[in-house]
């Protein structure tokens, strides 16, 4: 292996962008009448959903399949032996749409809400995590509450959407590579994990949740599996399956696929998804590597904990602030003022399919190297007032271009307006 690659590709994978994106869609689309004043749709299972469009879905997957073929440079075809049969077995629908789709076949998709801080439960039940995702624990442990929905049970959209935009980090996306060590893995066709620690469950996600677009071509030539990121299929798939659904008068799952999808484009806000190490150039990414090969291995070492400091505390920064705000119902809060401020929805534009590219990651990639300066600073120790003060600006600063990407993507997805 080439020196600089064991170094570079054990950066990424190391958190999960942002933290809580119910709250974060919440607070973002609460002021889109498109969203937070739509009529109450109704909890449908999702066997029932796939009994009714079996044909449908089938031909919109096989157009996915041909879509990502023909757009995501290094996509990996998905083998024949996964294509979506609508004549299969009903028992076994949500494991072979899921398969169709290649993300993990055990996402029970059970109908259902992430309750935010200051919500009510609304006497609904509340839905143990197995039944909610495919990981060990949920994200917070003992902090989420998630509320089982019945069939035809009333939820509003807002609710939905909110909710569906944190099951990506739920396990959808773990464990799909050859050496994932699943049996999924071994039929997805996706290959080996590009980067990360494919021993570690939740680093194997981080290919589809985190965008190398951006990177100096040094990076990219020492470490081109670096460039093996997907987001952009799972971007066009969910807002296909959204528009879908809603033409097709399943409005709940239309919802729900919206708010997978919103997932991605937030991911792509987040500056430590959208480079491979804020704030560090390729040069010394490159010199800390050839002294790890040459057995001094102490700077590498302090620079992939470093980077893994910042990413956390980034991280930690922006989910305590928003749940904390929540909590206190404070609408004047800073952070949740951010995610609701539409000054950058204009420039930012439409979203498309240049989007994840060319306007969400390339706006988080122009404010990495800032962000790690701010995390940085503000964490030092005996770090004055002010540093933490300027830390929550650039926090603030990226969760506009959060909230805007959210409703670009969000307002695409809804386009036509579906029936209520
Ligand atoms: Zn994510």
């Amino acid at each position: 292996m080439p020196f600089a690659l064991a170094l570079l590709l054990a950066l990424p994978a190391l958190a999960r962008a942002w933290d809580g994106h119910a709250a974060l869609t919440w607070a973002a689309l609460s002021g889109e009448p498109a969203v937070a004043a739509a009529a109450p749709t109704v909890a449908e299972p999702v066997e029932a959903f796939l009994a009714a469009e079996g044909e449908g879905l089938a031909a919109l997957l096989e157009a996915e399949e041909a879509w990502a073929r023909a757009h995501v440079p290094r996509y990996p075809p998905r083998p024949e032996a996964l294509r979506f049969d609508p004549r299969g077995d009903p028992a076994t629908a949500r494991v072979r749409f899921l398969e169709a789709l290649r993300v993990n076949p055990a996402l029970p998709l059970t109908p259902h809400v992430q309750e935010l801080p200051g919500q009510a439960g609304g006497g609904r039940p509340e839905l143990a995590w197995p039944s909610v995702g495919t990981l060990p624990t949920p994200p917070h442990p003992g902090r989420l509450v998630f509320r089982a929905l019945r069939a035809g049970e009333p939820v509003p959209p807002l609710e939905v959407v909110a909710s569906a935009s944190d099951e990506p980090d739920h396990g959808l996306d773990v464990g799909l590579f050859e050496d994932s060590g699943t049996p999924f893995g071994a039929r997805y066709g996706y290959g080996k994990a590009p980067f990360g620690d494919p021993r570690l469950p939740f680093a194997t996600q981080a290919p589809f949740h985190m965008g190398f677009f951006h990177e100096a071509r040094l990076l990219t030539l020492l470490a081109p599996a670096l460039a093996r990121t997907f987001p952009e299929v799972r971007l066009h798939a969910f807002a296909s399956l959204a528009r879908f659904a809603f033409a097709r008068g399943h409005a709940y799952w239309g919802w729900r696929f919206l708010g997978f999808g919103l997932h991605y484009a937030q991911d792509l806000t987040q500056p430590y998804h959208a480079t491979v190490s804020p704030g560090t150039s390729a040069l010394e990414l490159a010199a800390v590597s050839a002294l790890d090969a040459a057995g001094v291995h102490g700077p590498r070492q302090r620079r992939l904990e470093r980077l893994s400091d910042l990413h956390l505390a980034l991280e930690a920064e922006q989910g305590e602030g928003v749940w904390r705000a929540l909590a206190a119902g404070d609408g004047a809060d800073p952070l949740l003022a951010a995610l609701r401020d539409r000054s950058r929805d204009a420039a930012l534009g439409p979203y498309d399919d240049a989007a994840p590219r060319a306007r969400l990651s390339a706006v988080a990639n122009g404010k990495a190297a800032r962000t790690a300066a701010a995390l940085e600073a503000a964490l030092a120790p005996g770090a004055p007032p002010a540093r933490r003060a300027a830390l929550e600006a650039v926090l603030a600063d990226l969760l506009r271009d959060c909230g805007a990407a959210t409703r670009s993507y969000a307002r695409a997805a809804l386009e036509p307006r579906p029936a209520s």
